[in-house]
């Protein structure tokens, strides 16, 4: 099988298209009981029982994120209906309404570590999915910090403290339990340990090498695939034997020194430091590749620039020859035991939200949110509202 793998051939253009040449995806394809369309457009197919499917939300760097790639976020759906998200960096947000989800199902975010880039529209998803179907609390995970106000629970109370105002002013036109936002934090050092585990669904962490202590990386496994999701980190010997022959093994991939010297008009010992001490430049990350062996590695935390995309590959390959995708935002690969096929998502840029469910629209309410006499004394006569409907 993973000879069929590798015959995938993958050219991804810089412009974001993807030249595709991938004779084996399509033969897996029409093997399959639903023929697939090379684009995948959201909402048009099932996924079968025994399949998983990985949206890339955002793939890009910090600094600062663009049209073409937002900052890091995974999305992990499964056959049997459940959803995970993995990091809600800055921008991520906008690729995963455009999909126009069933937000009620997205109740679970799963952070590597408390990087603007890897959490930072955490509250646009909050607010978001609150509004466009999810009636459920969310449920974000993480681990310590150093210190408690360096860990995931300090990081998203603060961010829920800062939404005071507008979880509040929401309350009662929305459900109230989804206003709710509940962090669960465990020990960043535990290695190999479950952090989740229900509908058969085991999710494990151990540590990363990144910045500061507190950074994860996270393997979820289901019915015999699993998907590692690597945050930020310089190559790192746990995830050299947690990550070990992976379905699908994301990991951070860093342009060289050299690269991010020339991009952010950088020195080169700045430059070094970061691609090189606290993340993984591209010939780190074939290394770790070749070592742990996906049946497919996928680089992202990148810059899809044409020099720096060509200097990426180049690296990569001196130190990898197995199955690779240099991943932008919006690829979506559909993982089953027998085959890997990737497709880019297309949605236009203007959409409307998600329908809602009936237990949305029917979940408790607690009445709308009231302001003072001051402001309300203020009501021009001249306008009258239309009556307020019973429901
Ligand atoms: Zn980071
Ligand atoms: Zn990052």
């Amino acid at each position: 099988m993973a000879g069929l793998v590798s015959a995938l051939v993958f050219a991804i253009s810089i412009t974001g298209s993807i030249l595709q040449t991938a004779s084996a995806a399509q033969e897996g394809t029409e093997k399959a009981a639903v023929k697939r369309l090379p684009t995948y457009f959201p909402n048009t197919e099932e996924l079968r029982a025994d399949e998983m499917r990985i949206t890339a939300l955002g793939t890009g760097l910090p600094t600062p994120t663009t049209r073409a790639q937002k900052s890091t976020a995974w999305m992990v759906e499964l056959g049997n209906g459940d959803i995970f998200i993995f990091d809600i960096g800055s921008g991520s947000m906008e690729n995963l309404f455009g999909l126009r989800p069933d937000f009620s199902r997205i109740d679970k975010i799963f952070l590597s570590h408390l990087h603007s880039d890897h959490f930072g529209d955490l509250d646009a998803f909050i607010v978001g999915s609150w509004l466009s179907g999810r009636y459920t609390p969310l449920h974000v995970y993480g681990g310590s910090g150093e210190t408690p106000e360096l860990g995931t629970r300090a990081a998203v109370n603060h961010v829920v403290k800062a939404l005071a105002w507008d979880i509040k002013g929401r309350t009662g036109a929305l459900p109230d339990a989804g206003g709710q936002v509940i962090a669960h934090e465990f020990d960043f050092k535990q290695e190999n340990q479950p952090v989740y585990e229900k509908n058969g669904i085991r999710i494990t962490s151990w540590p990363a090498i990144h910045s500061l202590d507190g950074a994860v990386s996270y393997r979820l496994e289901w019915n015999g695939l699993s998907f590692v999701f690597g945050g930020d980190s310089r190559p790192n010997k746990w995830f050299n034997k947690y990550a070990r022959n992976a379905d699908f093994a994301i990991h951070e991939c860093f342009p060289t020194p050299a690269g991010l010297a020339a991009f952010n008009d950088w020195k080169m010992r700045p430059a070094t430091f970061v691609t090189s001490y606290i993340h993984t430049p591209p010939q780190g990350f074939g290394k770790v590749m070749s070592a742990i062996k996906p049946r497919m590695a996928v680089a992202y935390h990148t810059v899809l620039l044409p020099d720096i995309h060509q200097s990426m590959l180049e690296g990569i390959r001196k130190t990898y020859d197995g199955p690779l995708t240099i991943a932008t935002d919006l690829m979506v690969w559909n993982v089953t035991k027998d085959n890997i096929t990737m497709r880019m998502a297309s949605f236009p840029d203007r959409v409307t939200p998600p329908s809602t469910t009936e237990a949305y629209k029917n979940a408790p309410r607690s009445g709308e949110a009231k302001m003072s006499k001051y402001v309300m004394d203020g009501v021009w006569k001249g306008f009258t509202p239309p009556p307020l409907p019973k429901e």
